[in-house]
């Protein structure tokens, strides 16, 4: 069995933990590898490597540091396919979605070039007589990610890249279901020209999660994942001091009034609520349908789901490829199982009568859900859409900002008023307009509102810069020492 290991001190170690984690091909269903998971002493050799690279990394001069930026980018462009081909077999999105994941995170390493610029602070002259007054950001030394699995090289990109070009050095925990892209990416960065030690990448699960938590020389953690982690990872983090933000699940409603061009709206339902399996975060998994349009916008979307061509991730022709295990697909059919017994109508069901071993669900398609179902009030993670009718605008806007999540949402409407009433009325982190899966440019900031984000400090962009680093200000005065003299007073700037 093929063993996957850790990437430690600049190199692939290997791991000597008797504890291993299936790793599948979810087209077939078959097991591809094992990967190993880390014991505490593992966790602890990346995090020394980490803590001895600090010094010297934080030293390099920021020209020197975007240099490695701009030749990571050079060498991510240069082997797309190949992050894409990896992504694909351990993860089961179709090849252009991964590669879509891919230039995704790509943007992120391109945001992280300009570091020279991202960091420049203020500078006051003449603050007070003769005193100037200037803030520097400065790097928090030791920093760490833990990963989800539905973006294994994007979200680490989200975060490793600002954080390695502050002056940081960086542990990944990449999620044990599709460990390879990590590796895979850190021999990148090592080819880009990042010193031994400063990107060190630790295989593993709540054992390697404990340790990075309470690990005395870990200065901040980023997270991404499910709520319920993100929350433990955020209580536990911060009550051990570190700095953390940690983004959670999601159940993001399409709002879809009376007025939408509804071909326009159910070509964007299509594609947010079944692109990669429904497993993202920004996926779209309620359409709030206003009732005057809420029968023709569902023979619409029904209408679409025979045309989702379902395969291998692998296959040129899929658009839509596997979940992830079988156990997450055993769940995500308990939801659609559930659903005619709480009073929704299943108008298109998905569940296979035969997946050829993978771990397939089709598009599938419930109408009449409310708040109270299971369906409803449980983040899916599959392709599985329901449909809410609403009276209109008002109804919808209440039943969103009502829900306990808060990551992304989506207006579809030609009345530029109402569009930019629902941009100020809507309390959700990424808002669309006529744009169903609204993930920011990375020179914007990632985060959702409520049980979706944990921490104050959304995910890269400049508030990415902000988290890796901390502020410090300097107040400085070159008096003339004749002039000097002992003054009690507090000191006043007029
Ligand atoms: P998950 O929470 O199960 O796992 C995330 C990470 O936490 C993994 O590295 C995993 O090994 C670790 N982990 C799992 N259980 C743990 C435990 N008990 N203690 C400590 N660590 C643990 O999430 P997932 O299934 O990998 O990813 C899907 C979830 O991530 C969904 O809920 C999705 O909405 C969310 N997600 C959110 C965003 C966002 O930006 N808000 C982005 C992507 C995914």
């Amino acid at each position: 069995m093929n063993r996957i290991h850790h990437w430690i001190d600049g190199k692939v170690v290997e791991s000597t933990s008797d504890r291993t984690s299936p790793v599948f091909n979810p087209a077939s269903g078959e097991q591809s590898s094992d990967v190993g998971l880390a014991s505490v002493a593992e966790v602890d050799a990346a995090v020394a490597a980490a803590k001895a690279a600090f010094p010297a990394w934080r030293g390099a001069s920021l020209s020197k540091r975007a240099e490695v930026m701009f030749r990571l980018r050079e060498l991510i462009d240069g082997n797309r396919k190949e992050i894409a081909s990896l992504i694909t077999a351990e993860h089961g999105k179709v090849l252009s979605d991964a590669m879509g994941e891919v230039a995704r995170g790509l943007e992120n390493i391109e945001f992280a070039c300009g570091v020279p610029h991202l960091i420049k602070g203020g500078f006051s002259e003449q603050a007070s007589t003769g005193v100037d007054v200037y803030s520097i950001r400065q790097p928090l030394g030791v920093v760490a990610g833990i990963t989800p699995f539905n973006f294994p090289a994007m979200v680490p990109m989200w975060m490793f890249g600002n954080a390695l070009a502050c002056g940081n050095t960086f542990v990944l925990k990449p999620s044990e279901k599709d460990p390879s892209p990590s590796l895979f990416l850190a021999d990148l960065l090592a080819q880009a020209g990042l010193p031994a030690g400063c990107f060190n990448v630790v295989q593993g699960d709540k054992v390697a999660v404990d340790r990075i938590l309470e690990h005395p020389d870990i200065a901040a953690v980023s997270f991404v994942g499910s709520t319920p982690i993100a929350r433990y990872i955020y209580e536990t983090g911060t009550h051990n001091d570190k700095r953390v933000q940690a983004l959670g699940g999601a159940k993001n409603h399409m709002l879809v009034l009376a007025d939408a061009d509804l071909d326009m709206a159910a070509d964007a339902a299509i594609g947010a609520a079944y692109g990669s399996a429904g497993e993202r975060c920004m996926a779209i998994s309620v359409v709030l349908a206003s009732e005057a349009i809420a029968e023709d916008l569902v023979s619409k979307i029904a209408d679409r789901i025979p045309n989702v061509k379902v395969g291998p991730g692998n296959e040129p022709d899929s658009e839509m490829g596997p979940l992830v295990t079988a156990e997450h697909r055993d769940k995500v059919a308990s939801y659609i199982e559930g659903a005619p017994g709480e009073g929704a109508s299943v108008v298109v069901d998905g569940r296979p009568a035969d997946n050829g071993g993978g771990f397939f669900i089709n598009p599938t398609l419930i109408d009449n859900v409310k708040p109270g179902m299971a369906c409803y009030d449980n983040e899916i993670f599959g392709p599985v859409l329901s449909v809410v009718r609403v009276h209109g605008y008002e109804d919808g806007v209440e039943m969103i900002n009502a829900n306990p999540f808060a990551n992304g949402t989506a207006i579809f409407t030609r009345d530029g008023g109402a569009a930019r009433q629902f941009q100020y009325d809507i309390q959700v982190g990424m808002v669309g307009i006529n744009v169903p899966v609204p993930v920011p440019v990375s020179y914007y900031s990632f985060g959702g509102w409520k049980a979706s984000l944990f921490g104050d400090t959304h995910m890269y962009g400049p508030e990415g810069i902000n988290f890796y680093t901390r502020g410090k200000v300097v107040t400085s005065r070159w008096p003339d020492p004749a002039t000097s003299k002992v003054d009690l007073g507090f000191p006043e700037t007029r």
